[in-house]
């Protein structure tokens, strides 16, 4: 099989979606593997890498004219004329975006989205979304690090003691199981909240503190348990007395990062500007949904998607793609995910064979035969 990597074309995408050490691997099954020249640069990966790997390197088209093409994101407008008809595209396409797909499938595409890989453990070695969002929360807190005029760690010097930056973190999945690692490496004292009563533990055991939002309903229970890992939206009763209890620790926080999502839906609101107002000067919010909140926010609605700004004296940092600042390694581990994926899709002969009855393919398969089936 020829398989091609072009250079993403998404403003401010620096990952690459395969690496000298995943394409050596495909070389020694037994592929072709042609790179566009400079699509590794923005990852510090150079040609000469690539090519020490096995690989040729190649101009766009004949990195989109492969029979397989390997991607971080969807292809855009520009891209798509180059792809043949009848290939292959893999990467994160956004499953949610309905029209995207269509074009896809408009340009004959048999297309695969990891995002919507299942969270099982199977599936973990091409889990995307877990080792992108790992990063983000990593990144986070070193960009609030940088941003906030204090230190992290608590210190007592000849010139007197300074306290421990208060962080608060809402919404704890991977991003923010990672960001709670990464403060605590920094020696922060830190808080934590959650719709899902599961994470209480993980919180713990990383030496924060649970915010306890007691379940008073069935209903309230039910959806606190969401679907299939993931979060589901909470009955408003719940959501008004997460808000008082998030609000007193918002306004003693020095910083917070916030990364609560629920697939498919806006970000909810958890740091209101009423919220913003009561923090003290001089604190930093991360906000990791930035940009799918409602009206283009994230968690706090002052959040501007790409942008940092200061509003009442706090610095809200919108950054919607954490996971490109640290370009190398979210390549190194996204690359790694999709040749775990190609091993599913693959035949021994090196040709797709898209088997329908593995549950992580069909999750994956988004375009084919013209047609969307997205399940
Ligand atoms: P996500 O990015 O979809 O959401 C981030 C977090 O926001 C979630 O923890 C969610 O519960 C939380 N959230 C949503 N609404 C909230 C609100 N109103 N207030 C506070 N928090 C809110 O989540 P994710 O990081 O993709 O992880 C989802 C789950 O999948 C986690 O439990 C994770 O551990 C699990 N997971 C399992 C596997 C596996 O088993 N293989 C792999 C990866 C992740």
């Amino acid at each position: 099989m020829q398989i091609g990597v072009p250079t993403e074309t998404l403003v401010g995408e620096t990952r690459v979606a395969l690496t000298p050490e995943t394409a050596k691997k495909l070389k020694s099954q037994g592929h072709t593997v042609r790179v566009q020249a400079g699509a590794g640069l923005a990852a510090s990966v150079t040609d000469e890498a690539y090519v020490a790997a096995g690989a040729e390197i190649t101009d766009a088209a004949g990195a989109l004219g492969s029979d397989l093409v390997l991607k971080v994101r969807s292809p855009s407008a520009s891209e798509l004329p180059s792809l043949k008809p009848g290939a292959t595209v893999v990467g994160m396409l956004n499953p949610f975006d309905a029209e995207g797909l269509q074009q896809l499938a408009a340009a004959q595409l048999t297309s695969f989205a990891l995002e919507a890989a299942p969270r099982t453990t199977r599936a973990q070695s091409m889990d995307v979304l877990s080792s992108q969002a790992n990063i983000a929360g990593y990144k986070a807190v070193m960009m609030a690090a940088d941003k906030y005029q204090r230190f992290f760690p608590m210190l007592m010097t000849a010139a007197g003691t300074v306290k421990a930056a208060r962080v608060v973190i809402l919404g704890v999945g991977v991003a923010g199981l990672q960001a709670i690692a990464t403060a605590k490496r920094l020696g922060a004292v830190i808080e934590a909240s959650d719709v899902r009563p599961s994470v209480k533990e993980q919180v713990e055991s990383l030496g924060a503190k649970f915010i306890d939002v007691p379940y008073e309903t069935d209903e309230e229970k039910e959806a606190a348990v969401g679907v299939g890992g993931y979060a589901k939206p909470m009955p408003q009763s719940w959501l008004d007395r997460q808000k008082a209890e998030v609000a007193k620790r918002v306004a003693q926080a020095d910083v917070i990062i916030s990364t609560a999502l629920i697939p498919g839906r806006a970000a909810p609101t958890l740091i209101t500007a009423e919220m913003v107002q009561s923090m003290k000067p001089g604190s930093v919010i991360v906000d990791i949904a930035a940009g799918k909140g409602p009206n283009g926010g994230g968690n706090c609605p002052l959040s501007e998607a790409d942008k940092i700004v200061v509003k009442h004296g706090v610095t809200i940092i919108g950054e919607t793609n954490l996971p490109a600042l640290v370009a190398a390694d979210a390549s190194s581990l996204y690359a790694r995910n999709v040749l775990d994926f190609l091993k599913l899709v693959l035949n021994k002969e090196g040709a797709l064979h898209v088997d329908l009855e593995d549950d992580i393919v069909a999750a994956c398969l988004m375009t084919q035969g013209g047609a969307v089936r997205r399940k």
